[in-house]
């Protein structure tokens, strides 16, 4: 059986890392999925990969009326929206407070919590009004950096943080009509971007030494990769968990029991 036959489903950041394989499944899954993202290259790809399965929409997850444009297509193709995943993200490349110059944190601020935050937030609004009609849910991609230090810096620990705080906050006002849940994914191989303001304060890391580093800092000594957590998601966006709200699933190798 395909847990998400018929459905259609707004993600953005689809054009790669976890996005990418979330929208692989859920289409193997037998949902329509419509994508934004900012990657016009990465975009093209995934539509030829999944052809007519998949909806393409290059724009900023910080501009709302590129939301309302991906919300009013989906439901143009499909006639309906069902589920909401807020994915498209950056990263402060673990950034140390003490390193970095108050003008930098505060130019990283403005670019991370607008796309991180305000990205989720405005994701969120346009799709509440289709999403009610269906009894749909949303999905926020969180971190590990939602409850532990050491999953970024400041800034990206923040912002994970508050997107946790959003999810609950709209997890709380729109039920019984909207379930809004979490994935936590803990460190994972992907081609996520430092931001500019803050790439003189970082060091490169080569892909090997990345992998190394996920893998000693999870009790499952697991180098995670995207299609780790797609069960996950697979199974918030489904009707199989029509009694969780306000929650998240951590996919992160066991960071909640490293102990001492
Ligand atoms: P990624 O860079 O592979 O994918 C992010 C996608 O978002 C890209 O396709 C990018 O083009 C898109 N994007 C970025 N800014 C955008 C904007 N302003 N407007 C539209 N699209 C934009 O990275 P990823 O690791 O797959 O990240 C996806 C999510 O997973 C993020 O929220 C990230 O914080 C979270 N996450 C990642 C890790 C990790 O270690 N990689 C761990 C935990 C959580």
């Amino acid at each position: 059986m395909e847990l998400l036959s018929g459905k259609s489903v707004y993600l953005t950041g689809g054009a790669s890392g976890i996005g990418k394989a979330v929208t692989e499944t859920f289409i193997q899954e037998g949902a329509f999925v419509t994508v934004l993202d900012k990657s016009a290259a990465g975009l093209g790809q995934l539509k030829q990969e999944f052809g007519d399965r998949v909806l393409c929409i290059e724009g900023d997850v910080t501009v709302y009326e590129d939301h309302v444009h991906a919300v009013e297509a989906a439901v143009e193709a499909t006639g309906k929206l069902d589920v909401f995943v807020a994915n498209a993200g950056v990263f402060d490349g673990f950034a140390k407070f003490s390193e970095v110059t108050p003008e930098a944190m505060s130019d990283a601020y403005d670019l991370l919590f607008t796309i991180n935050v305000k990205g989720y937030f405005n994701g969120a609004k346009a799709s509440a009004e289709e999403l009610k009609k269906t009894n749909g849910n949303m999905i926020f991609t969180v971190s590990g950096a939602g409850f532990y230090p050491d999953g970024g810096g400041v800034w990206y620990t923040a912002s994970k943080h508050a997107q946790i705080g959003l999810m609950r906050q709209l997890a709380f006002e729109l039920a019984p009509d909207i379930r809004v849940n979490a994935v936590g994914p803990g460190g994972t191989l992907t081609a996520l971007n430092v931001i500019g303001p803050l790439k003189p304060f970082v060091k490169a890391v080569d892909p090997d030494t990345k992998a190394k580093s996920i893998k000693s800092r999870n009790p499952l000594r697991i180098a995670m990769t995207s299609e780790d957590h797609v069960g996950a998601y697979l199974l918030l966006a489904s009707d199989q968990s029509r009694a969780i709200t306000g929650e998240v699933i951590s996919s992160d190798g066991g960071l909640a029991v490293r102990g001492l």
